[in-house]
């Protein structure tokens, strides 16, 4: 028996779960033939978003990196839909889907073709796709999954305060005196920023935590004051606080004043939204209201933490205004402490903004109908003029309806699983079945589109790859490799780049400069950081080289900054062209489907602690089913006993699009009429699919978000047979 010589290797990387970005540092195993694995993890002490400190999600991540089971290994493709997939090698695979797609923008131009990625991507992987979409098929169809996670608080910070990103740092979290969560259960969904937030409070019994949710989440159980708001009334809610606010005269006037403007026809419309009018709309005592507003507008820093139940909505832009509203009222705004911060869903929705990695946006936060910024990223990406197309391209919703109605010929689906969490999935499912031409490209061989393929690319994954992410608080971390990809598994950057080559090669004109010439992801964040100088994200300062030697650092990060900016409009100037922040008319909306006698009840959905999204990575570590074993209804136990229902028992959920049949939980956590059902649980371990086969695809005008979180249901006892 031959001693096999190994060797420990110790990374600094970034966790590759939820938007607080944890740093972690990686624990790999070499042997002498070049096999690697990863063995273990530990918080980065150093790292300013975690200190050392991990999730149970976190803490878990070399157990699902460990295995080549269930991984993509090597390109397959197909010729026709009937049959199987076959195993071919990179460069068939690579000229295959280059072949088609110019094919496709030849044929029938280039919005036949569409991109639908994910907010898991890292900037670098981010920038190549948004580059080969607009910049070289000419098409703005490239939307990620992040429209379902965060455009909402993208729209309200860009129409409140003059541009996207949160003013605050995860600092503000130990300075705030008051913590208003608004649809956060940030108990579960980032979970360490909570932990900083339980031990400020520990350290000061003076802090008060108001949560507003409809259920009562393990967020809203340790709170000073709980608001268990009908489900969608928020806007209601924010509303009658301001008019408590204004009416006793405890907004800054002089912050208004000087820094703002439109608050006289917000006063008008709050004159309706009297704290008794407004209780009684959201389902509260108005008592409680009230308190809320006298915490809020008395305390020395207010800070707002805001996550799905406000984006999720078709509303949602109105929910982030009117929340935003209360920071600009009462001057809670640029200052230690206080402000409105949206908590980022996935670990790079941040950095997909950045690089303009969706169909409604430009690189570096430009806008696609502004023909100067057009000009300006033609200009950078040496580009003929006029040759980015003007013309929005379809958001995720709007996206798959397009396949669907044969409007888009092509779909490119990357690191994401759209046929377990996006809205409405039967519509989906039907879309990728009748698409002419489905490329996915996927780590993880059991996803529920992963059947769709024609071709189905092997992508690296976590600790397999390099590049950067961007946190909740603007703070840009590096990703890097601790190991090999296991099979042919590539990095999405380097695929994207090299079908991009291929599709220049037959498209480009004669003599054009080559815009893929990329050997790196450090080349990538160079053109990248070139693109940002000037604007509200200037990162003209940072470089790997920089975030090597100085740690992950916050936008802006200007050309000569010795460090990042930890909070934004310090000095009272936003990025309106004015300078002042804008308040806006926000009436309360009921929300899309609301119930009936036919769908009686209001579904709620959301997370659980241990698992993520679709649990591709999570749904192979047994550990973390130990807190919620298993898929589940949860109903307040007085409207199981009137439809007769007992715990365990399977129900049937339905609503107009839908239904699907899980065990029923019986739970005080939901009020009565409403009921809960996680994410997570999708075709791969139910005989239907997960809950989005009932949820509804109504979205946001502004934000173009589905409003994922509410759809009305009716449920009764499951026959079979
Ligand atoms: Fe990862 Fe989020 Fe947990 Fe941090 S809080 S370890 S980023 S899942």
């Amino acid at each position: 028996v031959s001693m096999v010589q190994r060797e420990r290797s110790f990374t600094r990387s970034t966790c590759c779960y939820c938007g607080v970005g944890c740093g972690v540092v990686i624990e790999a195993e070499h042997d002498a033939d070049g096999n690697a694995r990863i063995i273990g993890i530990e918080g980065d002490k150093e790292h300013p978003a975690n200190f050392g400190r991990l999730c149970s999600k976190g803490r878990n991540l070399p157990q699902t990196a460990r295995s080549p089971h269930g991984r993509v290994l090597m390109p397959e493709l197909r010729h026709q839909r009937h049959e199987a997939r076959h195993r071919v090698d990179w460069a068939v695979a690579l000229d295959t889907v280059a072949d088609r797609l110019a094919d496709i923008v030849q044929q029938h131009g280039p919005d036949a073709v569409a991109f639908y990625i994910s907010g898991q991507l890292l900037t670098e992987d981010y920038y190549v796709f948004n580059k080969l979409a607009k910049g070289l098929l000419g098409t703005n169809n490239i939307d990620t999954n992040s429209r379902l996670c965060m455009s909402s608080a993208v729209t309200g910070y860009k129409l409140a305060l003059g541009a996207d990103g949160p003013p605050t740092c995860y600092e503000d979290l130990e300075l705030a005196k008051t913590v208003l969560f608004a649809g956060s259960n940030a108990a579960y969904a980032h979970p360490v920023l909570f932990r900083r937030l339980e031990e400020a409070r520990e350290r000061d019994p003076d802090v008060r935590w108001i949560v507003i949710d409809p259920r009562r989440t393990d967020t809203a159980a340790v709170a000073d004051l709980h608001l268990a708001i009908q489900p969608g009334t928020d806007v209601a809610l924010f509303n009658g606080m301001l008019h408590h606010l204004v009416w006793e005269g405890l907004v800054d006037s002089e912050y208004i004043k000087a820094h703002t403007e439109g608050f006289a026809g917000l006063k008008q419309l709050l004159r309706d939204y009297t704290p008794r009018m407004a209780a009684e709309l959201c389902g509260i005592a108005v008592a409680d209201l009230v308190q809320a507003a006298e915490w809020f507008g008395r305390s020395p820093a207010a800070l707002s933490l805001y996550c799905m139940g406000l984006n999720q909505s078709a509303h949602g832009t109105d929910k982030n205004l009117a929340l935003i509203h209360l920071h600009l009222a009462t001057g809670q705004i640029g200052r230690p402490g206080a402000g409105p911060f949206s908590l980022t869903g996935q670990p790079n929705a941040m950095g997909g903004r950045e690089v303009g990695g969706m169909a409604t946006m430009l690189a570096a936060h430009r806008e696609i109908g502004d023909a100067q910024h057009r000009a300006e990223v033609e200009a950078l990406w040496s580009l003929p003029a006029h040759s980015l197309s003007a013309k929005p391209g379809l958001a995720a919703v709007e996206l798959f309806e397009a396949v669907r109605s044969g409007k888009v010929k092509a779909v490119w689906i990357a690191c994401t699983n759209p046929v377990h969490s996006m809205p409405d999935i039967g519509r989906v499912r039907e879309a990728l079945q009748r698409a002419q031409y489905v490329v996915v490209q996927e780590a993880f061989a059991d996803t529920d589109t992963v059947p769709y393929a024609d071709v189905l690319l092997p992508a690296a994954s976590w600790g397999e790859k390099e590049g950067t992410v961007t946190n909740s608080e603007r703070r840009i971390s590096r990703v890097r490799r601790a190991v090999p990809a296991p099979g042919q598994a590539q990095p999405d950057w380097w695929i994207a780049n090299e079908v991009a080559r291929r599709i220049e090669a037959r498209l480009a004109s004669p003599g054009a400069a080559p815009l893929f010439d990329f050997d790196g992801t450090a080349a990538i964040f160079d053109e990248h950081r070139r693109l940002t100088v000037g604007r509200d994200l200037d990162i003209g300062g940072l470089d790997y080289a920089v975030l090597e030697s100085q740690g992950p650092q916050q936008w802006p990060f200007p050309a000569g900054a010795q460090g990042g900016q930890p909070r934004r409009y310090e000095d009272g100037v936003f990025a309106t062209a004015n300078g002042r922040a804008r308040f806006h008319v926000t009436p309360y909306k009921p929300v899309a489907e609301p119930v009936s006698a036919r769908y009686p009840l209001r579904l709620l959905t959301g997370r659980l602690r241990d698992q993520w999204h679709g649990m591709s990575r999570t749904g192979r570590v047994p550990g973390l089913f130990a807190h919620s074993p298993e898929p589940g209804l949860r109903m307040n136990p007085g409207d199981a006993a009137r439809r007769g229902l007992r715990a365990g028992e399977l129900v049937r959920i339905a609503s107009k699009r839908g239904e699907l049949v899980l065990p029923l939980e019986l739970s005080d956590e939901v009020g009565s009429g409403t009921v809960f059902a996680a994410m997570h649980w999708s075709g791969q371990h139910l005989s239907s699919g997960g809950i989005n086969e009932v949820s509804q695809p109504a979205f946001d005008a502004r934000s173009l978000q589905p409003e994922l979180k509410h759809a009305a249901v009716r449920v009764e006892k499951a026959a079979f047979g």
